[in-house]
C-alpha cells in the first residue's frame, strides 16, 4: 500500500470544498489515515514547494499557501500517488479534463484548490514534513476486502 500526501489549499477551504474533495477520495475506496486543519507558515511551504524555488511564482506561491487555514490529509491505497494525481488533473485546471478536481472545481492556475504529491519519493517527502508518527491512526478498514482482490 502507498501513501500521498493531500492539501485541501486556502482557497479550496475558503469556498467550501473540503467536503466534496474528501468524498471523491472516499469514495473511490482510499483509506484516511491523518488528518489536520491547519495555517501553515510562509517558512513551511517554502520548504514544502523548495523544488520550485526557482520559479518566478514560487514567492507568491508560498504567501497564497500560507494566507489561511488548509486541511492536510494522509491517504492510503493501491497506487494512490499515480492515481490520486489523475483525480486531481493538470496543475492547470484550463488543461484539466472534466470529471477530475481541478477540472470540474476551478478555473486559474495560481488557485487550483488541491494539491497531491507526484511520485512516491515526494510523498514520503511530504508525508513526513507535514506529520509526525503519533499523528497517524492505525485502524482496520471493513471495507477492504470489498476494495482488494
Ligand atoms: N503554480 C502557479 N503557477 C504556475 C505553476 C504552478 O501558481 O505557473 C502553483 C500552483 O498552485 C501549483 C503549485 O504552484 O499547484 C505547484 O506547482 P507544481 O508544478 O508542483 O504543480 P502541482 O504538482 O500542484 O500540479
Ligand atoms: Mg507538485
Amino acid at each position: 500500500m502507498e501513501r500521498t500526501f493531500i492539501a485541501v489549499k486556502p482557497d479550496g477551504v475558503q469556498r467550501g470544498l473540503c467536503g466534496e474533495i474528501i468524498k471523491r477520495f472516499e469514495t473511490r475506496g482510499y483509506k484516511l489515515v491523518a488528518a489536520k486543519f491547519v495555517q501553515a507558515s510562509e517558512e513551511h511551504m517554502k520548504n514544502h514547494y523548495l523544488d520550485l524555488k526557482d520559479m518566478p511564482f514560487y514567492a507568491g506561491l508560498c504567501k497564497y499557501m500560507s494566507s489561511g487555514p488548509i486541511l492536510a490529509m494522509v491517504w492510503e491505497g493501491e497506487s494512490i500517488v499515480k492515481m490520486s494525481r489523475m483525480m486531481l488533473g493538470e496543475t492547470n485546471p484550463a488543461d484539466s479534463k472534466p470529471g477530475s478536481i481541478r477540472g470540474d472545481l476551478c478555473i486559474n492556475i495560481g488557485r487550483n484548490i488541491i494539491h497531491g504529491s507526484d511520485t512516491l519519493e515526494n510523498a514520503k517527502k511530504e508525508v513526513a514534513l507535514w506529520f509526525k508518527a503519533e499523528e497517524f491512526v492505525t485502524y482496520a478498514s471493513c471495507a477492504q476486502p470489498w476494495l482488494y482482490e
